[in-house]
């Protein structure tokens, strides 16, 4: 290729993209229940191992990969720096997510402390900062590199592959055959295993979790239209086109508010046994409320493929969000989030987007809802209610949630917003582009605002009256 003397480069186009896909599932039968009994051996040492270094990076020192082994252990050198490895990523999530709480919890007290300032009579409650507990390890599960679990093909055709899993007894490993499934094995077709393995075990059974890449083509329309999507719980998405898919409300919610009867119900008979002393105590999941999660979810799904078999030539510009943060939001709406799985939208629209080669891209959620996106004029009383956006200085109104798609929409490609460092910047911004907004429309403002001192000095309501 040659290059321009002015060193002008052209990037390269990317065409496609890799996704890795799981193939989850995958029972593990053995004749041999004394091969099983080895893992089993193996996986109490390696969790008791995990869970010291999770409690290590969740509390005093960094999460590292590399971190220099400082516990003793019968694992062999190679299991304890998969440990090691396993443990730095448990924390390092758990920290990501803490602090996003921490900072969302932050900003929720500065906001409770303004309307605090503003309303005569205070409605809400002071935001409250409940410390997060250090994750702890339940499930059995190995997460597995090719030092420690290998993947062999089968030559006889009975199985598939064969396990190889170092264990304690060194130099014995355990080997342990695996049999897909017809669906796993067309899944796979075409296709090579990579070489990282997930072993784990739920109730008295074992489960093994492979994976493989895919290359994916990119959608190459020649300006893909931006599309913005707002993620909600009324409405699960709403795009800046003005579509709705999905919503929590109807029966999903009306089974979540059975569910969560139930688990008070629950929750009361267990204070109760444990005052009595009783030892035993009944668990507070149910199988109702993990099936309710998982009907949600697949609501959630459905709601997200339908959104791009209507946009097909689209870029999907969604918020970069948390839950975590929206649970300052609305507090009402923290059992709706539960139960809704919030967190599960964004993670699917992702998911959906790169299985299909679409562009994605996330964009900050700063004051998205609050924003008028005809004048940028932000502020909480844009938003009379839950569904209803009404601009107190323009007066242009528009469903919430279309408001706020809108704005994200926009907010694709918009450079200074980008590089905002906290809320604080965004509002600041919005407010430079609402008085540039004033200015321009200044002569065009006939009535005076209803709220005095929004236009500043120069405002319009003096020049043009
Ligand atoms: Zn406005």
């Amino acid at each position: 290729m040659s290059q321009t003397p002015e060193k002008k480069r052209k990037r390269k186009k990317k065409t496609k993209q890799t996704i890795t896909r799981a193939l989850t599932h995958i029972r593990l039968i053995e004749a041999n229940p004394g091969k099983l009994r080895a893992l089993d051996q193996l996986v109490s040492v390696y969790l008791m191992l995990c869970q010291q270094y999770v409690t290590l990076f969740c509390t005093e020192v960094d999460p590292d990969k590399y971190a220099t082994p400082v516990f003793e252990t019968e694992l062999s050198d190679r299991g304890h720096r998969v440990a090691i490895q396993q443990a730095a990523g448990i924390a390092k999530s758990w920290r990501t997510n803490r602090a996003n709480a921490y900072e969302a919890y932050l900003e929720a007290v500065s906001d409770w402390k303004l309307a605090q300032e503003v309303e005569a009579t205070p409605k809400r409650k002071e935001p409250e900062w409940c410390e997060w507990n250090i994750p702890e390890l339940r499930v059995p599960c190995i997460q597995a590199n090719v030092n420690v679990v290998v993947v062999e093909p089968s030559e006889d055709s009975t199985f598939d592959y064969w396990l190889r899993i170092s264990t304690l007894d060194k130099g014995h490993p355990l080997r342990v055959p695996v049999k897909l499934a017809s669906y796993h094995r067309k899944a796979l077709e075409g296709h090579t295993l990579n070489t990282s393995t997930t072993l784990h075990k739920r109730k008295g059974i074992w489960w093994l979790t492979l994976s493989f890449d895919e290359d994916v083509p990119l959608q190459t329309a020649s300006s893909p239209l931006p599309v913005g999507v707002d993620v909600g719980i009324a409405n699960f998405v709403t795009t800046s086109t003005g579509r709705q898919y999905g919503s929590f409300h109807g029966k999903l919610r009306t089974r979540q508010k059975h569910d969560r009867e139930k688990r008070r119900r629950k929750a009361k008979l267990r204070a109760c046994l444990k005052k009595k002393g009783r030892e035993k105590l009944p668990s507070t999941s149910s199988a109702s409320g993990q099936r309710l999660a998982r009907h949600v979810r697949q609501s959630i799904n459905r709601a997200v493929n339908q959104m791009m078999t209507d946009h097909p030539n689209a870029r999907i510009v969604y918020e970069d969000l948390s839950v975590a943060s929206m649970r300052f939001k609305a507090k009402a709406m923290n059992a709706y989030l539960y139960a809704s799985n919030l967190a599960h939208i964004p993670e699917q629209l992702a998911w959906a987007t790169a299985r299909r080669g679409m562009e994605a891209y996330t964009v900050k959620a700063a004051y998205s809802s609050q924003e008028c996106h005809c004048c940028h004029y932000a502020d909480r009383a844009n938003r009379p209610d839950q569904s209803t956006f009404r601009c107190i200085v323009c007066h242009y109104s528009d469903h919430a949630d279309h408001n706020a798609a809108a704005n994200l929409a926009q907010r694709f490609g918009d450079k200074e917003l980008a590089v905002c460092k906290n809320k604080g910047e965004v509002k600041a911004l919005l407010l430079q582009r609402h008085d540039a907004w004033k200015k321009q429309h200044r002569l065009t403002v006939v009535e005076p605002p209803v709220q005095l001192g929004l236009w500043g000095d120069s405002g319009a309501s003096t020049d043009v009256g």
